[in-house]
């Protein structure tokens, strides 16, 4: 996953075949809320009740299964701390160390290739790659390219490990409900309940439709881009519709690997010939696994048009020369859409939306499932700070107050970026503005009354005449339109204006303006940088500490624990399997008071609190023995030092703060507040004020 874990996670669901598939999260420990009566948001039902679940997780796509193993282990692991884990897949049992282990080396994937046929020219080539995505300074873990169809196996691997079962609808029969995948169950109807909802699921069993009803105190739609969910509760999709469909092929061929692999190695490969134009997706080049994507235009092309046969036919035209081993697996058809959803939660905080339900972008950028992936870890540890009554339901309110802005943002991004990528074809004579006119007027009332099949003709003559442009013919240095269009294809690539890959500001600075933060007394939360700025010119990440932002990366080494002497990073002073606050101070008197005071109103308010005092390299550990003194009589806090190179800053400059710094960070590895300690008039007022904001507990102000 990108921003927050591991790379570019090229699709592969649209390819395979989709299961509908609930996922169900229980927990009866999980069952103490304080904040809300028991019974609402706790599990229970007895052997012939209706089971009521805390949480049920409708769609088991790559968001669904993150989300579920995140709430398991949040909620009903017991509390043992797994030393040094990584962003959110790190956070998962060693999930990114695995993908990291299984993709392929970054020289195979790390260039775009633009090409009138896979054998033939090539128009340009564009490495998306520098040596700071590998240097591990600003994060402890480097882009990956991995498919998501393996990424979901080794999720549910993960939660078969946490005691899940994946149990077909006839496996379900009258079993307990804890820890269930139910593939076959499609969630059809969402009723509020006085104690919270009654969802109603239809399955296919013996041949025979039946229906099956849940009570639950939260449902999360994690049920994609055609939600149900969504649906059901009545929320609209605010963005632009139907920019463009395709049609998806899922192909295998280890020929066309083992050229790929040794001639022409890339990750997409754009390809324009007289013939055909496809974007092709190389998933694996080893096993020679493919994905092609082919524009077409509905009406007069249906998807029954391109059937196994046709598809083959546009592959071996693409490829340029007679492939025997092209074995088509998937054909599947697909819309592309920039949509947010107009809320994103509803219900009383009880029905929430995820991943492509939440949001739906063109495939350009890589935001769509990374997007998903950060809204899953965003709402984790609230749903979990909720069914343990660490944080009042309200919380909730602010999963959309900070996820929604992201998902604005990035689909604009990728909007642009999509765009970008068809300033290549529009280059070289095939505007697909101007494809689309052609459409729009042949699918006009004028020509309408023309008989389907005329239509089909008419469409696929005139693609046929703007195709024969891209002739050898014409696209070449010797005829003076082919010249000009090469020299403005080499500007695009030159000026790194054709779709770009990478995206640091946006996939590790992403930040939040407000939601369960606390801006510093007397500062507000300020408006988001990123708006002002052109979206698509490549900004470097810049480590930042305000309020929203992701706790900056740094190697830090612990003291005093001398089974842990390697460098592991400030990130993993979060842990992924329980919902504690870290509170990062220095080492000096005012800002060991204000921790001691937050200890004390942490354990007023319930909420796990662990204190990291940071010392400057080289510390003695005859000062760093002061700690224990200085905290009494509160026990868990870790010191550590820096392990900074020669020429990197230290960790309060990298912070932008002095070391009167303190910075309160929450489960998900954004800060939640920060301050100068020796700024506060009156510790205990101002951390009330602190975690009753940043937990929905507005009655201290009441
Ligand atoms: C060509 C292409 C390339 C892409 N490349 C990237 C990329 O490089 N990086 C990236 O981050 N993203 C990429 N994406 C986007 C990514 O695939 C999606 O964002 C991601 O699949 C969303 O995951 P999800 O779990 O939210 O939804 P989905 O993957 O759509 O899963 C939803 C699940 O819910 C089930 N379901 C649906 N309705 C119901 C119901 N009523 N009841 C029960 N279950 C139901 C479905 O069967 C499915 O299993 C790409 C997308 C495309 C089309």
């Amino acid at each position: 996953m990108r921003s927050v874990a591991t790379g570019k996670l090229a699709d592969f669901c649209h390819a395979c075949s989709r299961r509908r598939v609930l996922g169900l999260f229980s927990s009866s420990s999980s069952s103490s809320g304080t904040v809300d009566p028991k019974k609402s948001y706790g599990g229970g039902g007895g052997e012939n009740e209706v089971p009521h679940l805390p949480v049920l997780i409708v769609g088991a796509g790559p968001v669904g299964l993150i989300l579920s193993i995140l709430l398991t282990k949040l909620v009903c692991r017991n509390h043992h701390p797994t030393l040094l884990c990584e962003l959110i897949f790190r956070k998962i049992d060693g999930l990114a160390e695995e993908i990291q282990s299984l993709e392929p080396p970054v020289d195979l994937w790390r260039r775009f290739i633009y090409c009138t046929s896979l054998s033939g020219p090539v128009l340009g080539s564009v490495d998306h790659m520098k040596p700071q995505d590998f240097d591990k300074i600003v994060s402890p873990i480097s882009v990956a390219h991995f498919s998501q169809y393996k990424l979901m196996n080794l999720l549910l691997q993960r939660l078969e490990k946490l005691g899940f079962s994946v149990c077909s609808p006839s496996e379900t029969e009258g079993s307990i409900w804890d820890r269930k995948i139910l593939m076959g169950h499609e969630c059809i109807s969402i009723h509020p309940t006085n104690e919270g909802l009654k969802v109603g699921t239809s399955y296919l069993k013996e041949g025979k439709m039946e229906e099956r009803e849940f009570h639950c105190s939260i449902l999360v739609g994690s049920d994609g881009a055609k939600s149900t969910v969504r649906k059901l509760v009545d929320i609209d999709m605010k963005g632009e519709r139907n920019l463009q469909t395709l049609v998806s092929v899922h192909f295998l061929s280890k020929d066309l690997g083992q050229y790929l692999l040794h001639e022409r190695p890339g990750m997409l490969f754009f390809i324009f010939n007289p013939d055909a134009i496809g974007v092709l997706v190389a998933h694996d080049l080893d096993q020679g696994e493919f994905v092609l994507q082919i524009p077409y235009y509905s009406p007069q092309q249906k998807i029954e048009d391109f059937s196994f046969k046709v598809c083959e036919q546009i592959i071996l035209k693409l490829v340029g020369w007679k492939l025997v081993d092209v074995q088509v697996l998937d054909i599947k058809p697909w819309v592309m859409h920039a949509e947010v959803a107009e809320k994103y939660v509803s219900h009383n905080n009880r029905v929430i939306l995820v991943g492509d339900a939440a949001h739906r972008f063109p495939p350009a950028g890589g935001f769509g499932m990374n997007t998903g992936i950060q809204d899953a870890h965003n709402l984790a540890w609230k749903i979990s700070s909720v069914l343990s009554g660490i944080a009042s339901p309200s919380i909730i309110q602010t999963y959309e107050m900070e996820r929604r802005p992201i998902a604005i943002y990035n689909t604009s991004l990728s909007v642009e970026n999509f765009r970008a990528a068809m300033s290549v074809p529009a280059a070289l004579g095939l505007d697909p503005a101007i494809a689309n006119s052609v459409h729009r007027v042949i699918n006009s009332s004028l020509c309408s009354i023309l008989p389907p099949s005329l239509q089909k003709f008419a469409l696929e003559g005139i693609f046929s005449i703007g195709r024969a442009q891209l002739s050898e013919l014409i696209l070449n240095e010797n005829n003076p339109l082919g010249s000009l269009r090469l020299s403005r294809l080499k500007k695009i690539f030159d000026e790194g204006k054709s779709l770009q890959l990478q995206f640091p500001a946006e996939d590790l600075g992403f930040c939040y303006k407000q939601g369960a933060l606390v801006a510093e007394c007397g500062e507000k939360i300020r408006e988001s940088e990123a708006s002002s700025v052109h979206k698509r010119d490549l900004r470097p990440y810049i480590p930042c500490a305000k309020p929203g932002c992701r706790l900056p990366h740094m190697l830090i080494n612990a003291l005093k624990e001398s089974s842990a002497k390697a460098s592991f990073s400030t990130l993993d002073l979060i842990f992924g399997d329980k919902i504690e606050f870290v509170l990062i101070i220095a080492p000096i008197k005012e800002s060991y008071r204000l921790a001691r005071a937050s200890m004390m109103v942490a354990k007023e308010f319930n909420v796990p609190l662990k204190v990291c005092i940071i010392w400057p390299k080289d510390s003695s550990e005859k000062n760093v023995n002061g700690s224990e003194k200085k905290l009494e009589p509160w026990k868990n806090f870790i010191d550590v030092e820096e392990a900074i190179m020669p020429t990197s800053k230290s960790w309060w400059e990298l912070c932008q703060m002095s070391s009167n710094g303190v910075i309160l960070v929450r489960p998900d590895e954004h800060i939640a507040w920060r301050t100068e300690s020796n700024s506060i008039a009156d510790d205990f007022l101002e951390l009330k004020r602190v975690f009753s904001l940043m937990l929905g507990h507005d009655k201290f102000f009441l």
